[in-house]
C-alpha cells in the first residue's frame, strides 16, 4: 500500500515530519497564515481501487511538484495571481490531468480549452472559452485580463486575440493523450448517453492562494468534459462559477459537473456567504458545494483559501485530486491527498 497516497499526507517542516490515514482537517492557521495555497487535479467518483500504485505514485508526484512551485514562489514573495498562473501552467503541461497536454476530446474529436483567473487584489478577471492551439489556456485568460479592457473571450475570437499578444501556440497532436482518447472512443460507442458518465469526468486543474503581501487569487483550466459537444461552456471559464478572487473574502477554483456549478454560481456564493452572511470559509464552501449544487443533483469540489490563510478543500464526490500548502511563521504544513470522503 502507498502510504503517501492513500493517506492524508502533513508534513511539518520544522523536522517533525508524521503521517497518517484517513481524511484531516483542513490545516487552519492558529495565527495569521504568512501564505497559503490550495491546488486540485480534478473531482469525481473514483476510489482507490480505480487507480493502480504507479497511478497513485504519479498523481502524488505531480500534485506535490505543483506543491512545491507554488511554495517556493511564494517564499520568493511573489504576488498570489503570478503563483495561481505558473502552477496552473505546470499542470496544463502534464498528460495526467484533464488540462492543456492532456485534454479531453469534444464530440467531434477536438480539444476546446477552458479557463479562468482571478485577481483579488484588483477584483480583475480573465477568462478563455473553446481556445484551440494554445499551450497554456490560464496564460491566455491572464492576457486577457492584463492586456484588454474585455475579461471573456470565446472560440476564434479567444485565438485571435491570443495570437495577436504572442500567446505560445502548440503543434497539432501536442494536446492528443491515449487516455483522453480512450475515454472519448468509449464516449463515442455510447453515443446518445450523454452527458458523460460521472467517472469520465475528472482532471481539471485549479489553483488559489494567499501570498505574503495579503492578496489572494484563484485559477482554473480544464479541457472540459468529455465528449462535449462543440461549444458547450462548463463552469471553469466563468468567473463566479468556476474560479473567484476577492481579498475582503476569499479565492476559489472549483472542479466538477460544470452544469450544476454554473446553475447555482458556485464560487460566488462562497464568496456571498462570506461578504453578506458572515459565514467562515469553510461553512461558505460547504454551503455552495452540499446546500446549493450538490442539493440539485450536481457533483464535484472546491478549494479555497481566504485572507487569514484558511484553506479548505471541500468536495460532495468521492475523490477529488488535491493538495495544499500553509506557512505560519517558519512552519510549512503540507498535505496531498485523493480519495474521500470529505471530513471536515
Ligand atoms: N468543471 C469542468 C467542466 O464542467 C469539468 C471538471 O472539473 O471535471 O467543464
Amino acid at each position: 500500500m502507498n502510504l503517501i497516497s492513500r493517506c492524508a499526507f502533513l508534513v511539518i517542516v520544522s523536522a517533525m515530519a508524521f503521517a497518517s490515514c484517513g481524511p484531516q482537517p483542513s490545516p487552519a492557521p492558529s495565527s495569521q497564515a504568512t501564505w497559503a495555497l490550495a491546488i486540485h487535479g480534478g473531482a469525481g467518483h473514483f476510489g482507490e481501487e480505480d487507480l493502480t500504485a504507479a497511478q497513485e505514485e504519479a498523481y502524488e508526484a505531480a500534485l506535490s511538484s505543483a506543491l512545491e512551485l507554488g511554495q517556493a514562489l511564494l517564499d520568493d514573495g511573489a504576488p498570489a495571481v503570478d503563483v495561481v498562473e505558473q502552477v496552473v501552467r505546470l499542470l496544463e503541461d502534464d498528460s495526467l490531468f484533464n488540462a492543456g497536454r492532456g485534454a479531453v476530446f469534444t464530440s467531434e474529436g477536438t480539444h476546446e480549452l477552458d479557463a479562468s483567473i482571478a485577481d483579488g487584489a484588483t477584483r480583475n478577471c480573465g477568462a478563455v472559452t473553446g481556445l484551440q492551439g494554445f499551450r497554456h489556456p490560464i496564460s491566455v485568460a491572464r492576457l486577457v485580463m492584463d492586456s484588454s479592457e474585455h475579461v471573456f473571450f470565446s472560440g476564434h475570437g479567444a485565438g485571435v486575440f491570443a495570437e495577436g499578444q504572442g500567446a505560445e501556440s502548440a503543434p497539432a497532436g501536442w494536446f492528443d493523450t491515449d487516455k483522453a482518447y480512450r475515454r472519448y472512443r468509449r464516449a463515442a460507442e455510447r453515443a446518445g448517453d450523454t452527458p458523460v458518465p460521472l467517472e469520465e469526468k475528472r482532471g481539471t486543474v485549479g489553483c488559489a492562494a494567499l501570498d505574503v503581501h495579503g492578496n489572494l487569487a484563484a485559477a482554473t483550466s480544464t479541457g472540459g468534459m468529455t465528449y462535449k459537444r462543440h461549444g458547450r461552456i462548463g463552469d471553469s471559464p466563468i468567473v463566479g462559477a468556476g474560479t473567484w478572487a476577492d481579498n475582503r473574502t476569499c479565492a476559489v477554483s472549483a472542479t466538477g459537473w460544470g452544469e450544476y456549478f454554473i446553475r447555482t454560481g458556485v464560487t460566488q456564493d462562497i464568496h456571498g456567504r462570506m461578504l453578506h452572511g458572515g459565514q467562515s470559509l469553510r461553512e461558505a464552501c460547504e454551503g455552495a458545494i452540499f446546500d446549493e449544487m450538490g442539493a440539485l443533483g450536481g457533483d464535484g469540489g472546491v478549494v479555497a483559501v481566504d485572507a487569514q490563510g484558511h484553506v479548505e478543500l471541500v468536495f460532495n464526490s468521492t475523490g477529488m485530486f488535491r493538495a495544499q500548502a500553509l506557512k505560519t511563521g517558519d512552519r510549512v504544513d503540507r498535505e496531498v491527498a485523493m480519495f474521500g470522503p470529505y471530513q471536515p
